[in-house]
């Protein structure tokens, strides 16, 4: 036998002997559900999903029977780098300055709590000194453990006040540039105010500066996601042709017509501002009359996400985590549910179609052959009660590698 055959045939068992066959009551893959399912993955794929199929002898049998199987999910809109680790005389907002390494070890933590809420991929949507780009190729490297990422870099803001800058316009265009040049795979725009306490949303970013991001990002094949907390930076997002619009309340019906006719992905974060009113007192100490703002804005929120959906939208999950948001990732799918959604709607909202925006619709979001084995095990069934997706996290599955198992100490 010829030693390149020889080598050839071990290759091929070591891929054969690594065979995952995982099994489990229930599966819903994305589209429907599977009962007894056999999810085989093989390396970091999924070889094939069939039910009541054969175990192939030699494969690692996993057995999950007692939990319903689901895509791994996606989240949306994410603040990986965002880190705090509670201790005492900080808040999130004011902790000592640290070097950009310092903050990607300590961001693990925020990876580990998304892998832990069954978020097994995030778009992240601003950090400074390159910290996202970092976390993303280590976790690709497999030297960090955490859901695979597409980042933006740093937001981008208006230029039009910048010292030394005479044309805005061009200014505008050429820091999109160097965000996509610094190895960012999506560019983030702030066209409002509007972060945290403060739910003012003032448009900040000229439809001129949005159109010139947008334009640059297309032109070197790039998506861009605009943030708008008011509806007149809403507008011209939309005008100017972005890819994803973030938060956008108080919407106006022409506004969400042109919305769906461009099909622009709409991420309404309405869940996030519930997480700062809830940790409005204790975590960031926000002034008086900060949470009257938040519950005011929260309901405005809703029913413009409410009217979007009516219309015809198509809307992704995204939390807009930060600081000890991680491990409530997917609390926005009830928000979903609350509005209209049905439970199956809610949950591709979190699987097939944000796979669809980041261009990844043929390898994420979905359980099914040739796709990354990124697989959640959940109690309960998400179908019938949407929290079991939310809080009934057991198992994640991402690669093919397991990442989570709490299926024993329950
Ligand atoms: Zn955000």
């Amino acid at each position: 036998m010829r030693p390149t055959l020889i080598a050839a045939l071990l290759l091929s068992f070591n891929v054969h002997a690594a065979d995952k066959a995982i099994r489990f009551g229930k599966l819903w893959d994305g589209h429907r559900v599977v009962p007894n399912a056999v999810v085989i993955v093989s390396g970091d794929r999924i070889q094939s999903v069939t039910s009541n199929g054969e175990i192939p002898p030699g494969t690692e049998a996993i057995d999950l029977r007692r939990y319903t199987g689901m895509p791994g999910m996606i989240d949306s809109h994410t603040h990986i780098t965002y880190y705090w680790n509670g201790a005492s005389g900080t808040t999130p907002l004011r902790q000592p300055r640290r070097h950009v390494a310092v903050t990607v070890f300590l961001a693990q933590e925020n990876a580990k709590k998304a892998l832990e809420a069954g978020v097994t991929t995030v778009r992240d949507l601003s950090a400074s000194g390159g910290a996202d780009v970092a976390m993303r190729d280590l976790i690709k490297m497999g030297a960090m453990i955490g859901p695979r990422m597409f980042v933006s870099g740093t937001g981008l803001r208006s230029y039009a006040n910048s010292p030394g800058v005479t044309d805005p316009i061009a200014e505008a265009a050429k820091q999109a540039k160097a965000v996509l040049d610094g190895g960012a795979d999506w560019v983030k725009v702030f066209g409002s105010t509007g972060s945290f306490d403060n739910v003012t949303g003032n448009q900040t970013v000229s439809y001129d500066e949005m159109k010139a991001m947008t334009d640059t990002a297309h032109a070197a094949g790039h998506k861009i996601a605009i943030h708008s907390y008011g509806p007149a930076g809403a507008r011209d997002a939309i005008r100017a042709g972005c890819d994803t619009l973030e938060h956008a309340t108080d919407m106006d019906d022409d506004t969400i017509a042109e919305l769906v006719r461009k099909r622009i992905w709409y991420v309404p974060t309405i869940d996030h501002n519930q997480y700062y009113l809830e940790n409005a007192d204790d975590v960031y100490h926000f002034p008086a009359g900060a949470k009257e703002n938040l519950s005011a804005y929260i309901q405005r929120n809703f029913a413009t996400a409410q009217k979007a959906f009516r219309a015809g939208a198509r809307m992704l999950v995204g939390s807009d985590a930060v600081y000890n948001g991680f491990g409530m990732n997917m609390r926005e799918l009830a928000w979903f549910v609350k509005l209209g959604m049905t439970n199956e709607q809610a949950l591709q909202s979190a699987t097939v179609l944000p796979a669809e925006m980041l261009g990844m619709e043929k390898e994420l979001g979905s359980v099914a052959p040739g796709y990354f084995a990124d697989v959640v095990a959940v109690e309960g069934d998400p179908l019938v009660d949407i929290q079991a997706a939310v809080r009934n996290v057991r198992w994640v599955m991402k690669g093919g590698a397991v990442v989570v198992d709490k299926t024993k100490t329950r």
